[in-house]
């Protein structure tokens, strides 16, 4: 299945959420902002599908980390557009609870704008005049909701899939019950007639169920051997901040990171009491697979942004 023309799908990277833009006679809806940093380069993108971001009817986030709000209000500004999300979502944005946003546990440091209007779990929403359920889908971030269209067998997906993959399970924060939510919500998509997934992160999804039994799988691995769990969250992690920090010289880097509580708590999960060896070891792992490349003791890295 095709995706339909009023529903642009812009692939970002792994720092920046993908944005999901729906288009119809209320104006064009858009889904997830991607970072702050990167909000110029958020509207040039919409502008390049043909669609003026001042004319932005509706801000709708998936949940309530960074990397998915941070364009709000580059967008709000100029659109003047309210922004949606679960009553849980909300709820976390208006109290700024940075615990919950993960903020200090990763050591970045934003604000969000808080929500005009919130859904929850089995809410029928229109989004341009295209109606959508809404499904709550807890698991790598407790508020998360997405978006079913049944005509189309679409779901927008968020981080709850991606392609035979999910966002990162951060079991220290939420409690490794987290596994068995995000397992409940793979079951549960299993149960919906879907084609084509637009995820939070990486490429569209168009083997929806073989990508879910993929991550089924990986879910089961991570409860039989929590090290798989938190590799997983490392690497992805490490990454993360070495997209918001390139180009960085190696030692500064390595120091940085080795600072921030995740690796406190993730580097024993993993097997290591220095944290620096864990991440040097995680760089290692990147040149090795070409995802990094060092110009002059400066780190880049290789995946997109
Ligand atoms: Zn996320």
């Amino acid at each position: 299945m095709k995706l339909p023309p009023q529903i642009r799908f812009i692939q970002r990277g792994w720092f920046n959420s993908n944005n999901i833009l729906i288009l119809g006679d209320d104006g064009p809806v858009i889904i997830d902002t991607g970072h702050e940093a990167d909000a110029a380069t958020t509207l040039h993108l919409i502008a390049a599908e043909g669609i003026d971001p001042h004319e932005i009817s509706l801000i709708v986030n998936t949940h309530c980390h960074w990397d998915h709000f941070g364009g709000n209000r580059a967008l709000k500004v100029i659109s003047d557009a309210p922004l949606a999300t679960s009553k849980q979502t909300a709820a976390i944005f208006a109290a700024n609870d940075r615990e919950a946003m993960w903020l200090d546990y990763f050591g970045v440091n934003f604000v969000p704008e808080t929500a005009d209007l919130t859904w929850q779990d089995g809410d029928m929403v229109e989004l341009s005049g295209l109606p959508f359920e809404v499904i709550a889908a807890p698991g790598h971030a407790p508020d998360t909701i997405l978006f079913y269209q049944p005509d189309h067998k679409l779901l927008i997906s968020a981080d709850a899939l991606h392609e035979q993959d999910c966002g990162v399970l951060n079991v220290v924060v939420h409690g490794f019950g987290v596994v068995d939510s995000a397992l409940t919500t793979v079951d549960r998509l299993l149960t919906y007639d879907i084609e084509l997934a637009l995820p939070g992160h990486g490429p569209i999804i168009t083997d929806v169920v073989g990508s879910l039994a993929a991550l089924k799988k990986r879910l089961a691995g991570f409860k039989h051997d929590p090290r798989r769990l938190a590799y997983h969250l490392a690497r992805r992690v490490t990454m993360a901040a070495l997209l918001e920090s390139q180009p960085i010289e190696r030692q500064n880097f390595i120091s940085m990171v080795s600072e921030l509580p995740w690796t406190r708590d993730y580097a024993p999960l993993c097997g290591y009491d220095d944290r620096e060896q864990f991440v040097i070891d995680r760089l290692a792992e990147f040149q090795i697979r070409g995802l990094l490349r060092t110009i002059e003791n400066m780190l880049v890295s290789n995946v997109q942004r």
